[in-house]
């Protein structure tokens, strides 16, 4: 091995960068993913795998003509003190109140939340949900569980949980995709899909794909989704108002 090869596979053990798949579903799509703490590499791969292209985000010119925003799992109040940091909070926003999809996990689950059940870290409120931290315990009790999601097929997802929130209560245009101990754990308001687990943890790639499928119909039909919104908003009832931690 020469020096140079050998820099090149330190690089790669340091940041792989993930191959595209040409033919994926998410080819010509460019999603970003919020770099400032997190498993940020791990969504990386697995949307780059799906064909999409990736860009670590870390300041408001980032956001720029993304299709779409993952924010990873990590360390709730590192991220909020971090998007303090780099003046990021804002932008986030007004990337999402523009259409823009969000997909949150875990602490991205906590970050996009409108509050939490602790009062802290302050949220985004992107999601009218109010998340529980460390609901199912703390380090020693992160576990994985078998999942049917809802829309993903009958094969179950293998969710892993770390730390992890679940789903409080959910107002009432949110609508349930899974649930763990009767509690919530992945969930979609309009363009906003969040797991209290781990997806990009696991070869399973059917969340982020339907992250996708959600990025493009809202870039087919925003005139007919904005429609649907605006009923859920004026009182009709969502799909899974019935379900647990509805308020
Ligand atoms: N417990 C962490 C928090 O409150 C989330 C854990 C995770 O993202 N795996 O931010």
């Amino acid at each position: 091995m020469t020096p140079e090869s050998g820099k090149k596979r330190l690089d790669w053990i340091l940041s792989p960068e993930p191959a595209l798949d040409l033919d994926g579903p998410g080819a010509g799509l460019v999603v970003g993913v919020l770099a400032l703490q997190g498993d940020f590499r791990e969504h990386r791969l697995m949307l780059e795998r799906l064909g999409a292209r990736t860009r670590e985000v870390r300041k408001a010119a980032d956001l720029a003509g993304l299709d779409g925003l993952v924010i990873p799992g990590g360390e709730s109040t590192t991220i909020h003190k971090l998007m303090g940091a780099y003046d990021l909070a804002g932008p986030i926003k007004d990337f999402a109140a523009a259409g823009g999809a969000v997909f949150g996990t875990c602490a991205g689950l906590i970050t996009v939340a409108r509050d939490t059940v602790e009062g802290a870290p302050p949220t985004l409120g992107l999601m009218d949900i109010v998340a529980r931290r460390n609901a199912f315990g703390r380090q020693v009790r992160s576990f994985e569980a078998d999942l049917e999601v809802e829309g993903l097929g009958p094969a179950p997802i293998r969710a892993v949980f770390i730390r992890a929130p679940w789903v409080e209560s959910a107002g009432h245009c949110v609508e349930v995709l899974a649930t763990c101990e009767g509690r919530i754990v992945a969930a979609r308001e309009g363009d906003v899909l969040v797991t209290a687990f781990h997806p990009e943890l696991t070869d399973d790639t059917r969340l982020h794909e339907l992250f996708i499928h959600m990025i493009r119909r809202r870039q087919a039909a925003a005139g007919a989704l904005e429609g649907a919104t605006a009923a859920c908003d004026a009182g009709e009832p969502g799909r899974a108002a019935a379900a647990a931690g509805h308020r």
